[in-house]
């Protein structure tokens, strides 16, 4: 079995694990595997392993690869998720290109993305990226922006918004982690109730995905886990 096939199972079992656990069904868990910074051949081996979400932050990379990608026969075809900050002059690729993106935090990227949407294909799938430790470093709302973001957001054509995403500052302490993980996953309670569509709360990575899965999450985002650790970026955005 192939280093990626292997990681591949092994966070299958964390999952299962963790659903076991905190009493949560596997099924209601996407794991999108998050490619950032590896080539496209891991993807194709990530794609034969099972998976068929992957995750990407820079949008020149993204872009490369996707165009690699898109005239091989793979059956189901991936998915892509643009989970990286966004730069208004970046939304049109963005959004002609994407199946999901994570990390709307302004309602000026979402008119722009949903305007730019190709008209043959389904609405942008759409999280507000929330800034859960309130780091100044870092993208996205605060918890009590949400509301107001998300009426005005939930209103665009071409946009269909799905749910809340965030990065938390990396704890080991399993209950350290907990904590800001429930406090999205209320918000995010908070949120269906006004708009019943959203389905998707995307919270947990390698360090903590036991957690999120304990608080609620429907969507991982999975990188080292499965890829093996990244080279530090020496150009663009520094790795979150
Ligand atoms: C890189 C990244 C991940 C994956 O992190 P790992 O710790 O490698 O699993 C998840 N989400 C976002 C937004 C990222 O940038």
């Amino acid at each position: 079995m192939s280093f990626i096939e292997e990681n591949v199972q092994r966070v299958q079992a964390r999952i299962r694990a963790a659903c076991e656990r905190y009493g949560r069904e596997p099924e209601d868990i996407r794991l999108l595997a998050v490619s950032k910074t590896k080539p496209v051949s891991d993807i194709l081996e990530a794609h034969r392993a099972g998976l068929r979400e992957f995750g990407e932050n820079y949008l020149q990379e993204a872009e490369a690869k996707i165009a690699e990608i898109a005239p091989l026969p793979l059956d189901p075809a991936p998915q892509w998720h643009f989970i990286g900050p966004i730069q208004s002059n970046k939304t049109r690729l963005i959004s002609r290109d994407f199946d999901w993106v994570h990390s709307v935090d302004r309602f000026k990227i979402a008119r722009r993305l949903g305007e730019q949407r190709p008209d043959d294909r389904e609405p942008l799938n759409t999280l507000l990226q929330v800034n859960i430790d309130r780091e100044p470093q870092k993208a996205g709302i605060d918890l009590d922006e949400i509301p107001a973001l998300a009426a005005q957001i939930a209103a665009l054509p071409g946009i269909r918004l799905r749910g809340l995403m965030a990065i938390p500052a990396p704890r080991s302490d399993f209950d350290q982690q907990r904590r800001p993980l429930r406090a999205l996953r209320q918000a995010f309670d908070a949120l269906r109730s006004d708009h019943p569509a959203c389905d998707t709360l995307s919270m947990g990575m390698s360090g903590d995905l036991e957690a999120a899965i304990a608080e609620g999450s429907t969507l991982l985002r999975i990188g080292t886990a499965l890829f093996g650790a990244r080279a530090p970026k020496t150009t663009g955005n520094p790795t979150p």
